[in-house]
């Protein structure tokens, strides 16, 4: 069949459904590094217009710091620019093998394996250790790769309220019969920013024989005192069975996953894992860069310390001026206004007054629950978020929703 007019029209129409849906996501041009400030091409063809970020997963600001850019540059001109292989071929240099150690040992657990991106690692780590005997039992919010990773996996699936420990408890009784029982969690949730309580979900673990498997994706580097992870901020370290993160947030922002925990659990994944045996090796310029990112938060919790700090301002900010936020304490500070529209006319206003941070609503959230996601970094400073902070007030009175609750917000704007 040829890509012909009726071809065509079928996919016009469906990109005309999302667009008159007010679903229709643009994409902004940076013509700077990733930091606090960047240079934003926006709409396309527009004067470059500086801005101040506050919605980058940068958390520890390592994204273009130059210790991590010199690293990487010297990784480039000592081990070239590319494997042209997947790891078990011939794509392993010992870099790789190093990373996965100190990986190891930051997190606390037994062994670690890398893949191209954590995305991969949550698509790949399900099929290569359960089979349709076991059953994974997974939080209602977890990230979309975990879903996708689910779905090619054989065993039977089910689901327990987001954060509802009795709940989950029920679950793990209902499947008490399975050979394995995997409760699957984030660490951080991306979209509220609330932290799960691994702590509780650990001892439910011990009591039910289930496996703990957590995505820190949104916590790697910087949750808990030391930045391990949210099994740090729960006191479990040494009781993940299965950790899933990323590279391309906190830890530098450039790609990169893998998963770490029971040495058993991790050699498998090396047999089994298929987008571990079939994508291409992280290139070792990547390699580089983590590895310093690593050894800059082994030296200091500086910048950890700075981002809580950052968030514990930002937020006691927003709510001062009478913001509705999402409870928590991570750097992800959601500012809700329940309506997508006004969460996209917002973030337009943010735009105009110089600050950078985007609209998220259905499918990314739940229907009525359209937000501005903020993010908060240890590359900003006090004047960065102080000018948000300006900005945001600016605009909240624009559309009179400062010191209004939710039923208010709502009964002005709907849903
Ligand atoms: C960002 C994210 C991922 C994807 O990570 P990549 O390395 O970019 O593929 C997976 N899980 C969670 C929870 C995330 O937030």
């Amino acid at each position: 069949m040829s890509y012909n007019d009726r071809v065509r029209g079928i996919y016009q129409q469906q990109l005309s459904d999302i667009r008159e849906a007010g679903l229709f996501k643009q994409e902004r041009f940076i013509h700077s590094p990733q930091a606090a400030d960047i240079e934003v091409e926006f709409p396309s063809g527009a004067k470059l217009k500086k801005v101040i970020n506050v919605c980058a997963n940068n958390y520890l600001g390592l994204s273009s710091h130059p210790e991590v850019v010199r690293a990487a540059h010297e990784g480039l001109d000592a081990r070239g620019y590319g494997m042209s292989s997947v790891r078990f071929i011939c794509g392993t240099q010992d870099i790789h093998r190093e990373l996965e150690q100190v990986v190891t040992e930051f997190l606390g657990t037994e062994d670690t394996i890398l893949f191209p991106s954590c995305m991969d690692a949550n698509a790949g780590v399900f099929e290569a250790i359960l089979t349709k005997e076991d059953v994974m039992i997974s939080d209602r919010l977890v990230h979309a790769s975990i879903v996708d990773g689910m779905r090619l996996c054989s065993a039977e699936h089910d689901t327990y309220k987001h954060g509802d420990m009795r709940h989950l408890e029920q679950k793990l009784q209902q499947w008490k019969e399975k050979r394995l029982r995997v409760i699957i969690n984030d660490g951080v949730y991306s979209m509220d920013g609330d932290a799960a309580k691994l702590d509780e979900v650990v001892k439910l673990a011990e009591a039910y024989d289930a496996l703990v498997f957590v995505d820190d994706s949104h916590a790697s580097g910087f949750i808990g005192k030391t930045g391990r992870g949210t099994h740090e901020k729960c006191g479990v370290i040494g009781k993940m069975d299965i950790i899933t993160t990323t590279f391309g947030k906190a830890l530098g922002g450039a790609s990169g996953g893998c998963v770490s925990g029971r040495k058993e659990i991790v050699e498998m994944c090396r047999q089994r894992a298929r987008p571990y045996l079939f994508s291409n090796a992280m290139a070792p310029v990547i390699i580089s860069g983590v590895l310093k990112a690593f050894e800059i938060l082994k030296g200091s919790t500086e910048l950890r310390d700075k981002l809580e700090e950052n968030a514990r301002y930002w937020r006691s900010g927003l709510t001062e001026a009478g913001f509705v936020l999402k409870k928590g304490d991570t750097p992800i500070v959601p500012v809700m206004l329940f309506n997508a529209k006004l969460a996209q006319n917002f973030s337009r206003d943010l735009y105009a007054e110089g600050i950078y941070a985007i609209g998220f609503f259905f499918p990314v959230v739940a229907k009525g629950q359209a937000r501005i996601r903020t993010q908060l970094s240890a590359g900003h400073d006090k004047h960065h978020l102080d000018q948000a902070l300006e900005a945001f007030i600016k605009v909240g009175k624009k559309y009179n929703i400062l010191g209004k609750t939710e039923e208010e917000i709502i009964a002005a704007y709907g849903l």
